[in-house]
């Protein structure tokens, strides 16, 4: 028998106490093998060298064997869905093993859990490949994510609208509590729990919440005003780069403002501010365009469920009226950023209102029109025209481009390409590169998806003998339809 790997473990969030979880192991799968293994990841996190050829590791990341010292469990959480509350959810799907190198563990599509509901526990190969690359290509273009360790498939058939076969996603992060545990303790009238998780995510991971906290301040509405702040940024981040998440429910909502569950997410390909990636997104609620507001919605279910431990409304209003100011703040330092301003700039808002306008009258393909916009050297050379190139009215584009211009003088051209180049990837996981990495996976050809996650994880690079990952996305791109089933 394979010798089980060794970690040393340590079971934090096990330690807040029955409410929180039930035991349990993940469900064995037949005959697993290798879909795609993150190098870097292991190495940063000091794997064995040898851990992603190691059959026990195989098996252990596909859940056949335990971890000697994990504590494997599911955790309760309940949130709002589509705007409705929902009521009980939790990991249907996903086993939290513990920590390890400092982070959580998860086995995601590991069998059945007291929360599966109607589910049956598993995750199917090609959105455990999205989830996959789409992590780390997040983390490649500096967006905080939960990050993925590596994916395990089998044949064992799964059902969905049609037949498939099944795959584990292990991800990691510091944390996998979402807004949903917090609504979870507070609609089920278990207080002394929500302050036991409150108290657990400030002391780990908002420390400066209770030092803050002197006199007349309370810790809770400063956790509120911190989380305001992260998910604040993580938006920004995502408008910036044209990512639409497709389903931020309020059990998707990281209390860390990480990136979360991939499901129908998509990075635009042309312009489209009113964007549905999701199918079964029947109303629209999580639009491109929406997410600000969105999140801002999920942060009052927070703040709501948060009430119990703050004695004031008002605080917790206040705390979170601060969206209002650090969203616009973030996103104008996001798009001074590509516009090749110096760290921390805002870029000016007419500017970038003109841009997107022009954008979306013509769906312009957002990452090709940036990327080409940071090689723009304003001197009539080809790599000007290519610019142009994108768009039916020059007269439009030339008329931004002389405003645009203006930002930088001449002779500083050169550094703001530099900057812009390393703020405008060249590469996102555009829907139908994700979907040529699952066919070709279908096949056991894991070829592509290593290719594709080269490239996502230094998205900033040239990369010349993957140019193709940079193209227009094909027209049978636009038929692709993912919704909630995965
Ligand atoms: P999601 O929309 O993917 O965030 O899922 C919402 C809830 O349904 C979460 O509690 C998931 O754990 C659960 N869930 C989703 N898919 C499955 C499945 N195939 N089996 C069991 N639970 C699931
Ligand atoms: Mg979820
Ligand atoms: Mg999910």
């Amino acid at each position: 028998a394979p010798v089980a790997p060794t970690l040393s473990w340590q079971h934090s969030f096990a330690a807040l106490g029955e409410s929180f979880y039930v035991p349990l192991g993940a469900t064995p799968l037949p005959a697993p093998y290798w879909v795609g293994h993150n190098a870097a990841l292991g190495t940063e996190l000091g794997l064995p060298a040898d851990w992603s050829q190691s059959e026990s590791w195989l098996q252990a990341l596909t859940g056949n064997t335990t971890l000697p010292g994990s504590q494997p469990l599911a955790s309760v959480y309940s949130g709002h869905q589509f705007g409705n509350w929902a009521g009980q959810l939790g990991d249907g799907r996903a086993i939290l093993l513990g920590e390890a190198k400092g982070l959580e563990w998860q086995l995601k599509g590991a069998g059945l859990t007291p929360f599966s509901r109607m589910g049956d526990g598993r995750a199917v190969l090609r959105s455990s490949v999205r989830e996959f690359l789409c992590s780390e290509a997040m983390h490649g273009l500096g967006i905080p994510s939960t990050r993925a360790l590596c994916v395990t498939g089998s044949d064992a058939p799964v059902r969905r609208e049609t037949l498939e076969t099944a795959a584990v996603v292990t991800r990691l992060a510091p944390s996998f509590i979402r807004f949903g545990h917090f609504e979870h303790f507070c609609h089920t009238d278990q207080h002394g729990e929500l302050k036991r998780l409150a108290d657990y995510v400030i002391d780990r991971f908002y420390p400066a919440c209770r030092s803050a906290a002197d006199g007349d301040s309370n810790p809770y509405v400063a956790l509120l005003a911190a989380v305001t702040e992260r998910t604040a940024q993580m938006v920004a981040h995502w408008q910036a780069v044209g990512f639409c998440h497709g389903v931020m429910n309020t059990d998707n909502m990281s209390i860390l403002g990480l990136t979360i569950d991939y499901g129908p997410f998509q990075f635009l390909d042309g312009f489209q501010p009113g964007h549905i990636c999701n199918h079964s997104d029947h109303q629209g609620r999580y639009a491109f365009n929406k997410q600000p507001n969105v999140a801002y919605w999920n942060l009052y279910c927070l703040g709501q469920a948060l009430l119990p431990l703050i004695e004031e409304q008002e605080q917790a209003i206040a705390a979170l009226e601060t969206f209002k100011t650090h969203f616009p703040q973030a996103l104008g330092q996001r798009f001074g950023a590509k516009l090749g301003l110096q760290a921390g700039q805002m870029a000016p808002q007419e500017l970038v209102d003109t841009l997107l306008q022009l954008l979306a009258s013509e769906a312009v393909d957002y990452t090709i029109f940036w990327r080409r916009l940071s090689h723009w050297t304003h001197a009539q050379s080809a790599e000007d025209a290519s610019v142009r190139d994108l768009f039916v009215d020059r007269a439009a584009i030339d008329a931004w481009l002389l405003a645009y211009g203006s930002l930088h003088a001449l002779a500083e051209r050169p550094q703001a390409s530099r900057r812009m180049l390393a703020a405008n990837p060249k590469f996102v996981l555009r829907n139908h590169l994700g979907e040529l990495a699952i066919r070709a996976a279908r096949q056991k050809d894991f070829s592509v998806l290593a290719q594709l996650q080269s490239v996502l994880q230094a998205p900033f690079d040239e990369h010349p003998e993957h140019q193709s990952f940079a193209d227009f996305a094909p027209d049978w791109a636009a038929g692709i339809e993912i919704s909630c089933s995965s």
